[in-house]
């Protein structure tokens, strides 16, 4: 047996079919470019699933976790500490946005979802004037929070998440302000008042039993990289204040610099009751997720051991020292490096590539939010007719990527470009343009057939 067969028979990979999985077996990285055991090598067009920052190899990454190596390795956050993981905290809670001044660390984005739902749950019992009845929870159509139970329930992401509604509580939905699928009768311009009408009519009706509405700052993206209208963050910030029900900013996805901006609430001036970072904190090198609080809710928590009043959830692995070690190294290249300000020509060339493919004839939309960028594949243009899912036209694109040295992963019809933010002017014009191929091949053969 080779690995390649271990591969394919004993390793269950994430959200793949695995009786049709074709092994993609890396051996080593450096900066954007991953090369795999037979010494191909692919541009990393998905940043290692949305999380790698700097490159892979980073040598002040690599050295970061050395040096926390030569200290320790793991210390419990459960009544202990350590030294890296109280720096991060700190650290964190100078980059948030104002009000945020707590840090719950756990392992994984859907981690620290769960925790925030959980502390939002809790806060309301405990309170000093306790409203137990605000239990339940306002998510967007479509959403995608992670795969644990509780972050499945206030998902939204049918295909994924139909099959273990049996296991889920029961979650208010908004609709996704989604641009490019308006409902009749609105337009672009529109847009903005309709969807916060949804989100406003909600509250003043629902507002008793609403414990926090949870959302993807500016962008959601597993649903499809659905970019939200200007202004709707900050809407749904000043009505969740307006109903007081709590805002928990969920910027696994969209945090660490991938719009634009350190973190996406920015863009908005918002700041949330509860913010749940992962992916790209560590730059993608290690799990670690963190959920960020108000002095407000960490204060609901406190009291004697006797009152119950405690968190009483945690991770064996949460704020593990090695992750916040190579965190605070990615956090000072930011600075080091100038990052944000190098992003820029780079999401203005993203912006052009797009434009160019949006001519493509079966291309229906394309979207971007900093170096977010979507190219959504339809089979009629006019009708905004998406193909069905099962024909896996997205999966088909990115085998052909794939085969030209682009690594992507699709979102059922819509073709992601996150790479990392380190990314060269030249390597992203080579990803813009292997996608492009990648796309008139594969839609003219179909319609050679
Ligand atoms: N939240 C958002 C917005 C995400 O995009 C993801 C993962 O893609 C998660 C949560 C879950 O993160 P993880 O896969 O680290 O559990």
């Amino acid at each position: 047996m080779s690995l390649e067969d271990w591969d394919r028979h004993i390793v269950w990979h994430a959200f793949t079919q695995m009786a049709e999985y074709e092994p993609l077996i890396i051996d080593s990285a450096v900066g954007c470019v991953l090369r795999d055991v037979e010494g191909r090598e692919y541009l990393d067009a998905v940043s290692s699933l949305w999380c790698n920052v700097h490159g892979h190899r980073h040598p002040r990454l690599d050295a970061a976790i050395r040096e926390q190596l030569d200290k320790v390795a793991h210390v419990t956050l459960l009544g202990a500490s350590n030294t890296t993981t109280i720096r991060l905290a700190k650290r964190l809670i100078d980059l948030a946005p104002q009000g945020l001044e707590h840090v719950f660390f756990s392992d994984d984005g859907a981690t620290a979802v769960e925790v925030a739902l959980k502390m939002a749950f809790q806060y309301w019992h405990q309170r000093p004037d306790p409203r137990p009845q605000k239990n339940t929870y306002v998510a967007l159509a479509s959403a995608y929070h992670g795969d644990t139970i509780g972050a499945v329930s206030v998902g939204g992401v049918d295909r994924f998440h139909t099959m273990f509604r049996p296991l889920l509580f029961d979650v208010l939905r908004l609709p996704a302000p989604d641009l490019y699928r308006l409902p009749p009768g609105v337009t672009r311009d529109g847009a903005l008042a309709h969807y916060l009408g949804t989100v406003e009519r909600l509250l003043a009706e629902e507002h008793e039993q609403i414990a926090a509405l949870v959302i993807e700052p500016l962008v959601q993206c597993a649903a499809g990289m659905i970019v939200h209208p200007p202004g709707y963050l900050a809407g749904v910030r000043r009505l969740t204040r307006k109903y007081d029900v709590l805002l928990i900013a969920d910027e696994v996805a969209v945090g660490f610099g991938r719009t634009g901006t350190l973190l996406a609430c920015e863009q908005e001036n918002v700041s949330p009751d509860l913010l749940c970072l992962a992916k790209g904190l560590t730059g993608g090198y290690l799990p670690l997720a963190a959920t960020l609080a108000t002095d407000e809710i960490w204060r609901a928590f406190l009291g004697t051991y006797a009152e119950s009043k405690t968190f009483f959830h945690g991770h064996t692995y949460g704020g593990n020292p090695l992750g916040a070690a190579v965190a605070l190294a990615s956090l000072e290249v930011f600075e080091e490096e100038q990052t944000l300000v190098n992003l820029r020509p780079k999401i203005a060339r993203l912006s052009e590539h797009l434009a160019r493919i949006a001519t493509l004839p079966q291309v229906g939309d394309t979207r971007q939010c900093g170096l977010i960028g979507a190219i959504e594949l339809v089979r009629n243009r006019d009708r905004r007719e998406p193909y069905p899912w099962e024909e896996k036209w997205g999966l088909r694109v990115c085998d052909a990527a794939r085969a030209r040295g682009v690594l992507m992963r699709p979102l059922g019809n819509v073709l992601v470009i996150m790479p990392p933010l380190s990314i060269t002017l030249a390597e992203l014009d080579r990803i813009a343009k292997v996608v492009e191929a990648a796309i008139v091949d594969v839609t003219e053969r179909r319609a050679a057939t």
